[in-house]
């Protein structure tokens, strides 16, 4: 299945502060200061300066990593892997076609402690051309396709396919409990640029604070998974890696 971007809007810089000092490990698990960031981040959707009022940082010095349009039979189990040997978790936000084809997959990223994030029933990209009952439909039939493999999945995020965002999306979105999430650093990985060019792309953009967009799905991953065996490790060393 041929899938096109997420990341076709341009990311730009950060707007957050000089990359942390480095750390001297990655954490094996998220530190208590982390679990409370989480647990203040839980509960009403946020707001952010992402388009469209969508989230484009973390808020906070540490790093998010999001992977789109999993789940993949063929990758996302690899990229879960690396995340274990990383001690990293991340968000993934999961096609709705995807999750009712691949529910078993859907179980082991939520068993492995990622976060879930609805990315459209079918990569629907024009939906800010399309009406509200279309919208919010696409948004309930992906989370139903999502908690029917996990019952009462926490669905906290909601990612628009492409990036084009509208405020009639936004709206849904925080309707349904979901924080519109946008990222701040793109690799364009979806077009298979080689890894090292995902791997320079990340190095050079990263900053505190960062939502960094990565793919599982979608096509073949081998060039992201290639990099992130070196971006895991660098990143982890620089910042704190959280799940959203
Ligand atoms: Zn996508």
């Amino acid at each position: 299945m041929l899938l096109s971007a997420c990341g076709s809007t341009s990311a730009g810089a950060n707007g957050v502060a000089s990359p942390s000092p480095r750390r001297t490990s990655a954490s094996p698990s998220p530190s208590p200061t982390a679990l409370g960031r989480i647990a203040a981040f839980a509960g009403r959707p946020r707001s952010g300066d992402g388009p469209s009022g969508s989230l484009r940082v973390t808020g906070t010095r540490a790093v998010a990593l999001t992977f789109d349009d999993g789940p993949s039979p063929t990758w996302t189990p690899r990229i879960l892997a690396l995340l274990r040997k990383y001690h990293v978790h991340a968000t993934f936000c999961i096609i709705g076609r995807e999750a009712k084809a691949y529910p078993k997959l859907v179980r082991q990223i939520v068993k492995e402690g990622h976060t879930l994030c609805n990315h459209s029933w079918d990569h629907d990209e024009f939906l800010n051309q399309r009406s509200t009952a279309y919208i919010r439909s696409e948004m309930t039939r992906t989370n139903a396709a999502i908690r029917r493999a996990v019952p009462h999945a926490s669905i906290r995020y909601y990612r628009q396919p492409g990036g084009n965002w509208s405020a009639r999306i936004v709206r849904q979105a925080r309707s349904l409990g979901m924080t519109p999430l946008h990222w701040s650093v793109d690799p364009s990985d979806w077009q298979r640029p080689p890894a090292r060019s995902i791997i320079h792309t990340v190095k050079s953009t990263t900053r505190r604070g960062s939502i960094i967009l990565d793919h599982d799905g979608g096509g073949d991953r081998s060039h992201t998974y290639a990099a992130l065996k070196v971006l895991l490790p660098y990143l982890g060393r620089k910042y704190d890696l959280i799940r959203l």
